[in-house]
């Protein structure tokens, strides 16, 4: 029996996203295939989320395990993967304790009580967040409001206030937009949806500074660059920055759904009187496949995997755009990347590449990004960069 995967979800679900014409049905490392069996290289390893591999025996086999063991307890007692986990993360980190949510926009939700609270007791009532334009933090009401695009036409009005947006990569502009009122600084490593982009070296010091001056606290949504993405487990490291919180999500859970607030002790401001909770979050199922990923994540070293494949990545895209001055600009580190076309053609080739074979995520009418998962080799790199190329060659001549 055929089934019309793509006439049900048109009848059936609401529709957020354009999605690309593939029903998938399997992946194994680096590839995935769809229900005509045909394979294809994923460069967006599920939005940066399977940093270990898809069907990664060691998560594969903790999940079988721990479902047939036990799934969920709620956070009233005590459950040993939770706390293995926290371990692991803990020990390989600066911070000093951690809350685990069920996603990222969840992780940050957490974050912003934090500052909150923390402007609440130690500044004097300060409440507003800083973040940056081009940021990303989710898509609940709160972290809509924190994420640094204009809101002035969303249908969503009136958002939750409290945030204002400043200048990334921009010292001074943190500088002028601080006031009586400001509790906490928060900034993404690297901006990931918005447009892969990198600070300065010394940005995040000069943050770290300013916050200290103001005794404002210096959070880092490492949703997307945590757990090895930049070539280092957290991204903070690539820049030596000194965050006082980040939060964790899409690489955590080696596919499953897992979010993390990591603070330090100053900063871990919670109180056990139904402030903050879950009742999933930290869930002995999750966490035993987040513990298991993040074993696998360190022990393989695929930190170090990802910073030697992310050079060979990006050398290889250097090639591509001198053979095509339609690629305007190539920017990453470590396994996350973004190419920059010189007219809007992005889509194009996105589809384009769906029959070439290679999987690529869509930044926005002039960029894809690429994130393939962190086991990737040389040989997989050269095959996906083949189909890249061919899908652009594609793209060109359809405008031709
Ligand atoms: C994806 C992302 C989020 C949101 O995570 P969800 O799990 O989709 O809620 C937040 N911040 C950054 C930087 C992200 O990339």
């Amino acid at each position: 029996m055929s089934t019309d995967w793509k006439m049900i979800e048109s009848e059936l679900y609401m529709s957020c996203v354009n999605r690309q014409q593939v029903v998938l049905v399997k992946g194994e490392g680096n590839w995935v295939w769809d229900d005509k069996g045909k394979k294809y290289l994923d460069f967006t390893s599920g939005w940066a989320v399977n940093n270990v591999g898809h069907s990664n025996e060691d998560v594969a086999s903790a999940i079988g395990l721990q479902a047939k063991t036990l799934l969920q307890t709620s956070n009233q007692f005590y459950t040993v993967p939770q706390l293995q986990l926290a371990e692991i993360l803990i020990s390989n980190s600066i911070l000093d304790r951690v809350f685990f949510s069920n996603s990222g926009a969840e992780a940050n939700e957490g974050a912003f009580k934090i500052a909150r609270k923390y402007g609440k007791i130690n500044l004097d009532g300060a409440y507003e967040i800083i973040t940056a334009k081009n940021s990303f933090h989710g898509r609940t009401l709160a972290t809509w409001a924190a994420t640094g695009k204009p809101h002035d036409e969303d249908v969503f009005q009136p958002l939750p206030s409290g945030f204002v947006h400043v200048e990334y990569n921009n010292i001074d502009s943190i500088k002028n937009s601080t006031t009586s009122k400001t509790a906490a600084v928060l900034l993404e490593p690297v901006q990931g949806e918005g447009g892969v982009n990198i600070p300065n070296d010394d940005y995040f010091h000069q943050v770290r500074e300013w916050c200290n001056e103001k005794g404002l606290l210096f959070m880092m949504d490492e949703v997307q660059t945590g757990m090895g993405r930049l070539g280092s487990l957290f991204g903070y490291e690539k820049f030596e920055a000194q965050p006082d919180v980040i939060t964790l999500a899409k690489g955590l859970g080696g596919g499953v759904p897992i979010g993390a607030i990591l603070s330090n002790e100053k900063a871990s401001v919670f109180e056990p009187k139904s402030e903050h909770g879950s009742t999933f979050g930290g869930n002995a199922l999750t966490c035993a496949a987040a513990y298991a990923s993040t074993k696998y994540i360190i022990e393989k070293k695929l930190s170090r995997n990802a910073e030697e494949m992310g050079r060979y990545l990006g050398s290889r895209l250097l090639d591509l755009k001198s053979r095509h001055p339609i690629i305007k600009d190539v920017r990453g580190m470590g396994l996350l990347w973004g190419v920059e076309f010189d007219v809007d053609v992005a889509p194009s080739i996105y589809l384009n590449c769906n029959q070439t074979g290679v999987l690529l995520g869509l930044l926005s009418t002039n960029a894809v990004r690429i994130m393939p998962c962190l086991t990737i080799n040389k040989i997989e790199i050269d095959e996906g960069i083949k189909k890249f190329e061919d899908g652009i060659n594609k793209t060109k001549k359809d405008l031709i």
